[in-house]
Parts: structure tokens; C-alpha cells; sequence
């Protein structure tokens, strides 16, 4: 793809960020017939779009916020990616216990609400529970005061897993996506944008691109990049921190998750069963700055664990965190404070110089916010119309088992051989990508992980001819980052 670059004189539309609105405007746009480019400064989904809850939903949150409007745009496109990536997506019970009197009728009216509103596209009807019921889905609820429960169906996914599985499809439709290649500048004549200037990470080759039309699609750094095209620009992303802990599946056996609906600040608390281990999550906590590595803080910890100790027969301690994890929410500034009321729904602007911008949103509706940036872009650069197809299109792998996402049972043949797909097939280019987004392992269990950096290493070095330099770098520099994943040597009990 890298080749393509040289003599391909003008592209339609260039987009700048890998995430996952990033890639699914990338499809969007190439499933169209346009000319696409995107350029990802790290990773594919190495930013937020690997750091999620890994729900696919439409957002019960957003129910008991009114946001109606919201929740059934969410709840289509939850529908659309079950039937698009079946590989990656599955249905995925929740069960609310109740422990007061009114919370049955309260959250059950609710859910009936939310599956009236999925119409067609419902993931099976919500019932009330008894206690004995609810128990016998999620046997490790503390029995004491519990009076019952309501469960409902939401769709759960691997995020990073179905970032590259959109920028394979991307691929297959045309687009060149490339990895490891910052956009550092704006390419402008006549005061419009009319391209990007961007290096290769690896080689510090740059390249001129020219494009009709340029997105950015960077989340968090939405800000950085309307600076490079308007140095006065006042900042519009409000960056929000949410962690996740990730435990046994001992402390949650079954295959049904729970929904905690009202923590202390009036959030909602998920414990989640995911790759035979239970994801804890989330936070909401303003940040004053962006990282590609944010860190989980103490107080974020000890929240997740003090409010999932309460429900739970069994208490998880910190020595019990196999893994933690931090995003950060790219959401746009309203006047509030509070940034858990803050707006989930997308925004898309366009500056002076025709430089669109699109952010907020959720994963779930990456399919729905990249249909409505190429509308736009289209209308506005008089670019040939062409209708949207992502609804109908099959995302790659969709008839085919995911890979797996653990990878310390398997034998060095299997890894060798998940390597060597990850390298050719998923544009895997260090440890760190293979560890924590090729598979899950850096997510599921940290030191596990830090323990399989070394023969990872090996293995990529011969599929990528490298010397123990290479190998060396590699193992210290995942090392640096996923001390941050691992909760007993950064955080005392
Ligand atoms: C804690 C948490 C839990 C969440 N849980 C859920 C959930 O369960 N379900 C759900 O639907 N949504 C969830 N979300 C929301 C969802 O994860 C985000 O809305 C989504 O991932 C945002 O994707 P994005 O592409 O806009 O941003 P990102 O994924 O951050 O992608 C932006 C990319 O731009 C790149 N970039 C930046 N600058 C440059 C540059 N100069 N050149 C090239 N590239 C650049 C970055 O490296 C980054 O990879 C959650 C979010 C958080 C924080």
C-alpha cells in the first residue's frame, strides 16, 4: 500500500485517524468508488477504540437521559452489526438484580421500552426475575436483600479485533490504510485544504498526498489537528477518562453479565464475561490532557472495586486485577461540567478551508457516522454522488472463526502461525500491536503477557527478517508500556 502512495497523483478523500470512525469512513467512503487514503498515527484502534466496554448497544444509560433519538439510531446499527460481523459480535445477556422494592418495575418498564424500540432488529425480549432466577444466571450476586432482577440483551464485541476486520474490508473495497504513518501538516492552496503532509514512522520518508477532500477522524486529538489548520482554534474536545479491571471468570461464572444501574456519581457498572474472563468498567473522570497511554488512576480503581464489591458475594481485591485498561472519551464541549451529561451524539464540522471534522459518537454507531461525514463531504466538494452500501456490506471474516484472543495455552505452532496471518493479513508491525490488539492478551492478563513478549518477539523477527536489535527494542518498549496494564507493580493494596 505503502507503493501506492508514490504515483497516485490526487485522491478523493483522505481521512486522517485509524479508530474506528476513522476506518469505518475509510470503508465508507471506498465501498462508494472514491479514491481513499487514511493515515493512522500509531496503530489501527490503538487510541479509544481499543479501550471500550466492548458493548455493542444502545446505550440504557442514554434511555433514563431521554435521549431517545439516540438510543434508536444505537439500536439499529447494533442490529446492522450482528448481521455484518457475526465473527465478532454476538448477543449478550445482562441481568439488573434488584435490591429495592421499586427498582423491578422501574428498570423493567424501561427495558420493555428498549426492546419495543430495537422493533425488528431485538435481541430477544426482556423478563423479570425471582431471586432464585436471577441467582441462577449470576450465581455470585450477594443473595443478601436480593429480591429479584430484570434481564435484558445487548450485542458485545472485541474492539480492536473489528477495527481490522472494517480495515480489511476497507482494503478489499479499494482503500489504502496504512499504519505507523502521523499526518504532521496541512497541505493548503488558496487558503483550502487540499491535502496532508505525513511521514512513515519506520523509514521518516514523507510524502506530499493531495486529496479533494480531508477528514479528520482523530478523537481525542480532533483539537491538534483543527490547530494545524487554524492556529487560533479554540479547543472542542472535553476529554473524559474511563478504566476497566479485568478479573477471573470465578468472580462471575456463566455466560450472563450484570448491569449495575446507579453507582455514587449516577453512573451505570458493568461487569461483563469476555474472553473467559470479566471485564469491570467504567469510570468517568475529566482529564486536562490527551495520551496515547492513558493511565488508570488510584481513585478510579478503588471506585470500580468498592461499587462491584457490593454486589457481589465475593469481593475482587486489587491483588485479583489480571489487567486494567484506560480510554479516553472524545466528547464535545457543551457548557456543563459534568462531562457524564455531556453528548455521546456525533458531531461534524467544516472549517473555512473545507476541513471536515468528525467526532464524538460511540462505537456502536461507527457505521452511521462515517455514512453521514461522506454524505457531506460529497455535497459539499461536489464529488459524484454515490449511495451508501455499508448496510448491506459483510464485514471481512464474517464467515469465519475470530482468532483467538488468549494466547498463552496455545503451542509455538499455533502462535507462529497467528503471527505470521497478524503480519501479512493484519498490518501488525510490533509486539505491542500483536499483544494488545491482534490478540487480547495485554487486556486479559498483563504479566502473562509481559511473560510472552520475548518468544512473540522471536517469532515476528524471523516472519519480519529482523536482528536482535529489533527484538531487544521491542521486548523493552512493550515492557515500558504494559507495566501500566499491570495493577500490583504500578499500585499498592
Ligand atoms: C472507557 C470507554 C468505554 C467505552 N465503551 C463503549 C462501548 O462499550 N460501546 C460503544 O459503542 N462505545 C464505547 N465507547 C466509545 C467508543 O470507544 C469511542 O466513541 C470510539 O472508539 C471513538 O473512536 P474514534 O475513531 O473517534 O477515536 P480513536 O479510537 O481515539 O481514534 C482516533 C485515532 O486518530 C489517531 N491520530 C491522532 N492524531 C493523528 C495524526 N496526527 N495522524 C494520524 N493519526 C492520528 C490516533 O492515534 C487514534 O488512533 C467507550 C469509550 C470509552 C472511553
Amino acid at each position: 500500500m505503502i507503493q501506492q502512495l508514490d504515483p497516485t497523483p490526487g485522491w478523493d478523500i483522505c481521512i486522517i485517524g485509524g479508530g474506528a470512525t476513522g476506518l469505518g469512513t475509510a470503508l465508507d467512503a471506498a465501498a462508494r468508488g472514491f479514491r481513499t487514503v487514511l493515515f493512522e498515527q500509531h496503530d489501527l484502534a490503538k487510541g479509544t477504540s481499543s479501550r471500550s466496554t466492548k458493548l455493542v448497544h444502545g446505550g440504557v444509560r442514554y434511555l433514563q437521559q431521554g435521549n431517545i433519538k439516540l438510543v434508536m439510531e444505537a439500536l439499529k446499527e447494533r442490529g446492522l452489526l450482528l448481521k455484518n460481523a457475526p465473527h465478532l459480535v454476538h448477543n449478550q445477556k445482562f441481568v439488573v438484580p434488584n435490591y429495592k422494592w421499586w427498582e423491578k418495575p422501574f428498570y423493567g418498564i424501561g427495558l420493555k421500552i428498549y426492546d419495543k424500540m430495537a422493533g425488528k432488529l431485538g435481541l430477544g425480549p426482556s423478563q423479570f426475575l425471582s431471586k432464585e432466577e436471577t441467582l441462577r444466571l449470576a450465581p455470585t450476586l450477594d443473595p443478601e436483600g436480593l429480591k429479584g432482577g430484570v434481564l435484558y440483551h445487548d450485542g458485545q464485541f472485541d474492539d480492536a479485533r473489528l477495527a481490522i476486520s472494517i480495515a480489511q474490508t476497507a482494503v478489499q473495497q479499494g482503500a489504502v490504510v496504512l499504519n505507523y504513518f502521523p499526518v504532521a501538516g496541512l497541505l493548503k492552496m488558496h487558503n483550502k485544504v487540499c491535502g496532508v503532509w505525513v511521514k512513515d514512522h519506520f523509514t521518516r520518508k514523507e510524502y506530499e498526498i493531495k486529496s479533494r477532500v480531508v477528514i479528520n477522524a482523530t478523537g481525542v486529538f480532533t483539537d491538534s489537528i483543527m490547530k494545524m489548520d487554524d492556529a487560533k482554534h479554540k479547543n472542542i474536545i472535553s476529554p473524559s477518562q474511563g478504566i476497566h479491571l479485568v478479573v477471573d471468570a470465578g468472580f462471575l461464572p456463566g455466560d450472563t453479565a450484570i448491569m449495575i444501574p446507579r453507582t455514587d456519581d449516577g453512573r451505570v457498572l458493568f461487569a461483563v464475561p469476555w474472553h473467559n474472563k470479566i471485564v469491570l468498567g467504567t469510570t468517568d473522570t475529566a482529564v486536562d490532557s490527551v495520551s496515547a497511554e492513558p493511565v488508570p488512576q488510584q481513585q478510579e480503581i478503588e471506585f470500580i472495586l468498592k461499587h462491584i464489591g457490593r454486589y457481589l458475594s465475593k469481593d475482587p481485591g486489587l491483588g485479583d486485577v489480571k489487567s486494567m485498561f484506560a480510554g479516553l472519551r472524545p466528547l464535545v464541549k457543551s457548557k456543563t461540567k459534568r462531562t457524564a451529561a455531556l453528548s455521546r451524539d456525533h458531531l461534524i464540522t467544516i472549517a473555512d478551508s473545507g476541513l471536515i471534522t468528525i467526532t464524538g459518537g460511540k462505537w456502536t454507531t461507527y457505521r452511521k457516522m462515517a455514512e453521514d461525514v461522506i454524505d457531506i463531504a460529497i455535497e459539499k466538494n461536489e464529488l459524484a454522488p454515490q449511495p451508501c452500501i455499508t448496510k448491506e456490506l459483510k464485514l471481512n471474516g464474517y464467515d469465519k472463526m475470530a482468532p483467538p484472543a488468549d494466547i498463552i495455552s496455545l503451542d509455538t505452532d499455533a502462535l507462529t502461525k497467528i503471527i505470521k496471518k497478524a503480519v501479512e493479513e493484519e498490518l501488525c508491525m510490533t509486539v505491542e500491536d500483536l499483544l494488545s490488539r491482534r490478540t487480547r492478551q495485554l487486556l486479559l492478563n498483563a504479566h502473562e503477557a509481559i511473560k510472552a513478549a520475548p518468544l512473540v518477539a522471536k517469532l515476528m523477527a524471523e516472519q519480519m527478517n529482523k536482528d536482535e536489535t529489533w527484538i531487544k527494542e521491542q521486548i523493552n518498549t512493550f515492557n515500558e508500556v504494559a507495566k501500566n496494564y499491570a495493577p500490583i507493580i504500578n499500585y499498592k493494596p
